[in-house]
């Protein structure tokens, strides 16, 4: 997949735009100041595929805890900033490693400057992130909430930089409509060289943010559009990396294990719907190796639509086959189904 490249900015050590893997973001919903909550979220979220993590910084509290809490993470750290410019002042001096904020939002010139003349120390990058709820007056009163009002005012945050010489910019124009959001992505991306940071925002809980980020993030990405993605979901923030991750495999934007299994039909003779979760779960440790297993419900036509998987099996009456790259190996009984195929990756891996 061709990507359109931008210019490289740095958040900590990980490289964002040109033509360096898409990354994966989340946002910690713990308070900040809670130290012990924070790393320990930030811990498993790095565990479960996490690359860059954002905490709020809504008081001084919680941007003197950044300097603690990356001490005991492994990952880089945004500062989620509105409207007080010495929170940002702060959070830099406490080691953050990039800022969310809108310069427009934080008062006079000197105030901007102030940020920047800190954030220039480190180049420490900041993303303008315009979202199509919380648009400027003016914008709104000219065009109402369209594509139009949308990037003219993250263009304009941008403008606010740019005057200072400073380019460390990655921007974000979220919206909770679908087609809002890819439409001001795809003009925004026309329209200016810095990375773009993706998602889709006020998605809402699991099912139907799942659906709303798949399908805004997935389709810029596919046409090249976007270096960075956060999934946003009412829920815990380890269902986005998952969302994140399987967004990315299914676009071939990351490599990993791939479990394909067919949606059952009149010849499915086993339990093959809580077999394809079971396999899922067993195989959780296997989540980066480059292989397809396949979870199919019959014989007759199993093995043969999955022969691109590298392992699988195939559901009979009461028993079930295990099979290699379209080849049949084994014939087993139904209850065994599960432990003979994770037993056969087992062993390729030890090998
Ligand atoms: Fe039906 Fe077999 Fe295809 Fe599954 S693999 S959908 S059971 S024909």
């Amino acid at each position: 997949m061709e990507r359109i490249s931008k210019k490289v900015i740095y958040v900590g050590g990980i490289a964002i735009g040109g033509n360096h893997p898409v990354t994966i973001q989340s946002m910690c919903n713990t308070l900040t100041q809670d130290i012990e909550k924070t790393v320990t979220q930030i811990n498993q979220l790095t565990e479960a595929g996490c690359q860059i993590i954002r905490v709020a910084v809504p008081n001084m509290e919680a941007a003197q805890a950044i300097s603690e809490i990356k001490k005991q993470i492994s990952i880089p750290i945004i500062a989620d900033i509105h409207f007080d410019y010495r929170l940002a002042i702060e959070s830099i001096k406490s080691g953050v490693d990039a800022l969310r904020l809108n310069p427009g939002n934080i008062g006079s010139e000197n105030n901007v400057k102030a940020v920047i003349d800190h954030a220039k120390e480190r180049k420490i990058p900041i993303r303008i992130g315009v979202n199509s709820g919380s648009l400027q007056k003016d914008k709104l009163e000219k065009y109402g909430v369209c594509t139009q009002a949308i990037v003219e005012s993250a263009l304009e945050h941008v403008s606010i930089l740019e005057k200072l010489n400073y380019e460390e910019i990655k921007i974000s124009v979220k919206a909770s409509s679908v087609p809002l959001t890819i439409d001001s992505y795809r003009l925004l991306s026309s329209k200016c060289p810095y990375p773009l940071h993706l998602g889709v925002t006020e998605s809402g809980t699991e099912f139907t943010g799942t659906i709303k980020s798949s399908i805004g993030i997935g389709t810029l990405l596919a046409e090249g559009i976007g270096d960075t993605i956060r999934v946003s979901l009412t829920d815990d923030p380890m269902k986005e990396i998952y969302v994140a991750k399987q967004i990315l495999k299914s676009l071939g934007l990351r490599k990993g294990l791939e479990i394909v299994s067919c949606p059952t039909c009149g010849r499915t003779q086993i339990d093959l719907i809580n077999l394809a979760k079971q396999v899922e779960i067993a195989l959780k440790p296997y989540e980066e190796k480059e292989i397809t297993v396949a979870v199919m419900g019959c014989e007759v036509n199993g093995p043969g639509e999955a022969r691109e998987a590298d392992f699988g099996i195939a559901g009979g009456k009461g028993l079930g086959l295990i099979f290699q790259k379209g080849e049949i190996i084994k014939k087993v009984d139904e209850k065994e189904l599960l432990n003979e195929l994770i037993a056969l990756i087992e062993k390729h891996y030890s090998n």
